[in-house]
């Protein structure tokens, strides 16, 4: 994880936001929107430093937000989670992701299975926990894994399936056999499937299916999600996990000695969010879905060839019809060139698959339509 100067690199989101900076150009690079997300939410974290919520809040997370995730998952996904047993409050996505791989590793030889391109935490926690890392590419234009290679990843050496649905960053939304050949694994192998679904709300074609709904999954699933998406509150870093009370125990294990607790005045207002109305989660969705099909018009309109996303934060595109099939080298150029920040799909992909998507880009569509309308036409008229 170090550069080759012995300093700690940047991850590629810190190294893309600064480029924007330093050369004010607009940030389709990292994923976080540039507008306040809903009013109440806002109101009940300032709410709750009022009333005091500034102390260390309870280890699993507050009462009232492990209730509220309960009563999330049961209304919108039909699931039963036991809110004192089978939860626990994390700083983001990020940390439970951590913690859980952390927690049920158990040597270098356990191997954990993901889709590649992956987020890049996923490398870095493997990594950490000190396992083996097993990619199944997804290519374009559907970044739907290939059943057969899948099934040849998944060993006895299998610990841990990861999955992440809507997915980061090709915007797929995985098929449902997809998910099943995933529980079908999981279940031959006796592994634990551990799903990161912060994009569940964040889906245009249809409802979100977590995995954990999927005839027996629930049993070995952990599902992580997060407010940092669904609440546009991503500095917020309020995350959860759930699954069987017995894996949750071992995650918790290890988060209480990663940050021990955190968010106090966070935690009630993400409970307020969780508690929000149906119409709520239905136009974040519908709103995001009108940003990809602008910018997506404005990728095609300046010759990019566009991957329509199904889901989440990014819509991909292929630069080499604009001369950029190196990607990375593209990327590196374009705040210069164009006034606009994107991230290169290399950077989501190990070092031997690179060459397979070299000239991959991802675009942010969290973003203002005026800011989108800018970022295309500032591509249309720059190649
Ligand atoms: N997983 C994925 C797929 C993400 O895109 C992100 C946010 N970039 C995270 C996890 C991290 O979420 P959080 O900020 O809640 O830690
Ligand atoms: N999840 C966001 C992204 O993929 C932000 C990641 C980060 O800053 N670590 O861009």
């Amino acid at each position: 994880l170090l550069a080759s100067d012995g300093t700690v690199a940047p991850t590629i989101f810190a190294e893309m936001s600064a480029a924007a900076a330093r050369t004010g150009a607009i940030n389709l690079g990292q994923g976080f929107p540039d507008e306040d997300g809903p009013a109440e939410v806002l109101e009940a974290a300032r709410d709750a430093i009022a009333r005091g919520a500034n102390q260390y809040p309870p280890g699993r997370g507050i009462p009232d937000l492990l209730a509220a995730i309960s009563e999330h998952q049961r209304r919108f996904y039909g699931l039963d989670v036991d809110p004192e047993r089978e939860v626990i409050v994390t700083a983001g996505a990020t940390e439970a992701l951590t913690s859980t791989l952390l927690a049920l590793i158990d040597g270098p030889d356990d191997e954990v299975v993901v889709f590649e391109p992956y987020y890049d935490s996923y490398a870095a926690a493997v990594a950490l926990a000190g396992a083996r890392l097993r990619t199944v590419p997804l290519r374009a234009p559907d970044f739907q894994p290939d059943l057969d290679r899948l099934a040849a990843a998944v060993t006895d050496r299998t610990r841990i399936i990861l999955v992440n649905d809507p997915h980061n960053p090709t915007g797929a939304v995985f098929d449902r056999a997809v998910l099943a050949e995933v529980v079908r694994l999981a279940e031959l192998h006796d592994a634990i499937i551990v799903t990161d679904e912060v994009y569940e709300h964040l889906a245009f074609h249809a409802p979100h299916t977590p995995i954990a709904t999927l005839p027996g999954a629930g049993a070995r699933t952990l599902t992580i999600s997060s407010a940092g998406k669904t609440f546009s509150t991503t500095g917020w870093k309020i995350g959860w996990v759930h699954g069987p009370a017995e894996l949750i125990t071992a995650v918790l294990t290890v988060k209480q000695y990663l940050t021990y607790v955190n968010g106090s005045p966070f935690q009630p207002a993400v409970a307020a969010g969780l508690r929000l109305s149906d119409e709520f989660f239905t136009e974040a969705a519908t709103t995001l879905a009108t940003k990809h099909e602008i910018l997506g018009a404005g990728l095609r309109a300046a010759g990019f060839t566009v991957f329509a996303p199904q889901g989440g934060y990014f819509t991909v595109a292929d630069a080499s019809p604009l001369g950029g099939a190196d990607a990375a080298q593209f990327c590196r150029e374009l705040p210069e060139r164009a006034g606009v920040v994107a991230i290169p799909l290399t950077a989501f992909v190990s070092e031997s698959r690179r060459g397979d998507y070299a000239g991959l880009v991802r675009f942010a569509a969290c973003k203002r339509v005026p800011v989108l309308e800018e970022a295309a036409s500032r591509l249309a008229s720059s190649f």
